[in-house]
């Protein structure tokens, strides 16, 4: 733990997504020392202390007062006192508020403290089976289309997976965005009510996963992370394969169709283009 030179303590402290079982026993500890509690929403959170038997001063801390509030949370700081910043739920500042305040205390010199715990993101990352070497968490898009098509546009061509926030009023649109500008066969994974009752997860093409969504009855309820793969069916994935010899032998034996997918599962190369090169060989 490192130490402070200007005395106040500021504990970041993760809460649940939706189970609350997933309170650490440290987010607990911590809530229940602190001298004051900054929330995003003091209701909800009144909520939850209420749960752990705890009674707290709270603060309000949301996107529209973070710059007002910053000076109250510093002078608490200032006197010595322990504050624990918490947002509705999981990990504050990820897609939160938080950032102007755990700056301007770091940079008074205060002691500023991580409570890791449940986070939306990495928890659906976790269980999605896509790459996690790389990922890129670009959180809420543009809600009006053309600023999220420009941004999905942008990060058309990223190797890394991709992972986003959605509201459920917006799911459907984002997907249909997603498959036009990265195209149908993208794959993609989303999770839905992640640690709730009703936790689903939709997975396969983009296409796959637009009409499963459009066919359930809850597609377009609850809380959704939105993972899709990056795009990394890179030109030499395929090591030392050659997959142009590969596909010449398996077109003399099967369909087109069937040679050019088997050889774009083991090269890692685009289905379509393999198909169209399969067609040439075959009428060679
Ligand atoms: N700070 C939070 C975290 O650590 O994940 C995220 C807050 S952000 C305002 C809320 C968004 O997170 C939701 O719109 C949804 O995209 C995602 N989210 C939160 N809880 C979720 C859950 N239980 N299942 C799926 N997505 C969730």
């Amino acid at each position: 733990m490192s130490s402070s030179a200007a005395g106040g303590r500021l504990s970041i402290v993760a809460t649940p997504i939706g189970n609350l079982a997933d309170l650490t026993a440290r987010a607990q500890n911590v809530l229940a020392a602190a001298d004051l509690v900054a929330a995003e929403d003091t209701r909800h959170s009144a909520r939850l202390l209420q749960h752990l038997g705890l009674s707290k001063p709270l603060l309000a801390l949301h996107d529209h007062n973070e710059r007002d509030r910053v000076g109250r949370i510093l002078s608490a700081l200032d006197e010595g006192r322990h504050v624990a910043l918490i947002s509705d739920a999981g990990t504050p500042l990820i897609s939160d508020p938080g950032y102007i305040v755990v700056r301007e205390a770091r940079k008074a010199g205060h002691e500023v403290s991580p409570v890791p715990g449940a986070c939306a993101l990495v928890a659906a990352l976790s269980a999605a089976g896509l790459p996690t070497d790389r990922f890129l968490f670009a959180g809420f898009l543009p809600a009006k289309r053309s600023g999220r098509r420009s941004a999905l546009a942008e990060l058309r061509e990223q190797v890394a997976t991709l992972v986003f926030y959605e509201s459920p009023h917006r799911i459907l649109d984002l997907m249909q965005d997603v498959l036009d500008e990265f195209g149908p066969e993208r794959e993609c994974v989303l999770g839905r009510e992640l640690t709730k009752a009703f936790e689903t997860f939709y997975s396969g093409s983009v296409e796959e996963v637009l009409a499963q969504l459009q066919a359930d009855p809850n597609g377009t309820r609850g809380e959704f992370v939105v993972m899709v793969r990056g795009n990394d069916e890179m030109p030499d994935a395929s090591g030392n394969l050659d997959a142009d010899a590969l596909l010449k032998l398996l077109v003399a034996e099967m369909p087109v169709k069937k040679a050019a997918k088997i050889v774009a599962e083991v090269s890692g190369l685009k289905k379509n283009e393999l198909y169209q090169r399969a067609l040439q060989l075959k009428g060679d």
